[in-house]
């Protein structure tokens, strides 16, 4: 049965890292809409002009951008037997859109549809998103505290340089949080009240939040 997952969470709960393994076991795509806007605002089109002004300061890219982005990466051919996606919804309207978007692609067809709440105290994530670095070349996420590189500014797996994102500073990471709590959060409710929400304690190392993961959505 094909399966569709998603996953909600505070910015920097880990959610990228663990969703990307998933991806690789599963064999699904990593639907990410972080980077698909990061990709846009990297190829110089309008809409990613405007999605850099939103991203700049933390608030959400406007939902029909996002809608049309994603709608037409999840009908491509690679995402017919599941896919993963990453950072949508991130609001009532957006949950509202995946639910016309995926009556479109689905049609009556059964569909494994999960959502998972990656559940973290927040205080820490501040400082995590501040210390995140990335890899230019194969998108492998370290933290200078809790997983730095062996050498310097370089990927243990590729060798590529490490970047950090430009919203990835303190004020910026500020606004997120505002962001998730007002427009993300009751997503929460919205998924358990449909019964497909499973949550994780997402405080942990990479291993045992993975072996809480794996439990919820295999
Ligand atoms: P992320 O990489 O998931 O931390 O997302 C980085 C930024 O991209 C967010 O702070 C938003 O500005 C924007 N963004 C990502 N996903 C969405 C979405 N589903 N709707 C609107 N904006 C988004």
């Amino acid at each position: 049965m094909k399966k569709e997952l998603i996953f909600l969470g505070p910015p920097a709960c880990g959610k990228g890292t663990q969703t990307n393994k998933l991806a690789q076991y599963f064999g699904f795509p990593h639907v990410d809409t972080g980077s698909l806007l990061r990709a846009e605002i990297a190829s110089g089109s309008e809409n990613g002009k405007i999605a850099k002004q939103f991203i700049d300061k933390g608030q959400l890219v406007p939902v029909k951008l996002v809608g049309d982005i994603i709608k037409n990466r999840l009908m491509q051919e690679d995402c017919q037997q599941g896919f993963i996606l990453d950072g949508f919804p991130r609001s009532m309207e957006q949950a509202e859109m995946l639910e016309e978007i995926r009556k479109e692609i689905d049609k009556d067809n059964q569909v494994d549809f999960r959502a998972t709440y990656f559940d973290i105290d927040t205080d820490v994530l501040v400082l995590r998103i501040v210390n995140r670095r990335s890899c230019s070349e194969c998108g492998e996420i370290y933290n200078l505290k809790f997983k730095s590189p062996k050498i310097e500014g370089k990927c243990d797996i590729c060798g590529g340089d490490l970047t950090q994102r430009k919203d990835d500073n303190e004020e910026t990471a500020k606004a997120r949080f505002e962001t998730y709590f007002r427009e993300t959060a009751p997503l929460i409710d919205y998924y358990k009240n449909k019964n497909v929400l499973s949550s994780i304690n997402a405080d942990g190392s990479i291993e045992e939040v993975w072996n809480r993961l794996l439990k919820v959505v295999e």
